[in-house]
């Protein structure tokens, strides 16, 4: 296996969350590696990574929503390249999550679900990957 992966996708809305558990899972099954820990990073200052609820779509539409109550877009900013919102958004939901990776599967609850969260879309995006 390559020290890291990348998976490329293509985000469709200015906001989402894209469910990406199953690129994951399959970078990690085909690393061979049984045990260890798997960090999933995004390489953008617009975008983040975070694990939550991916049973009822809901959880994601109120997450971006109260995202988008605590930091408006035409809210006050420095930053003249009209995206202070996104890279606001990005910081409070971070860059990078870790999964630990027990015979060679994601350790996750039941209901989690590892989502790329876009917040100056569309564009195309890249996740790096290290076990
Ligand atoms: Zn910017």
């Amino acid at each position: 296996m390559k020290s890291v992966s990348t998976i490329k996708i293509r985000t469709s809305s200015r906001s989402d969350m894209v469910d990406i558990t199953s690129q994951v899972r399959q970078i990690v099954s085909e690393s061979g590696i049984s045990d260890g820990v798997c960090i999933v990073f995004v390489p953008h200052t617009t975008a983040g990574i975070t694990i939550n609820e991916g049973a009822d779509p809901n959880v994601c539409t109120d997450i971006l929503g109260k995202l988008n109550d605590l930091v408006p877009r035409d809210g006050r900013f420095l930053h003249m390249e009209g995206n202070s919102d996104s890279h606001v958004k990005a910081s409070l939901v971070g860059s990078s999550v870790s999964v630990i990776v027990e015979k060679g599967s994601l350790v996750l609850g039941t209901w989690q679900k590892i989502f790329f969260c876009e917040f100056d879309g569309p564009r195309s995006r890249r996740i790096y990957l290290t076990i």
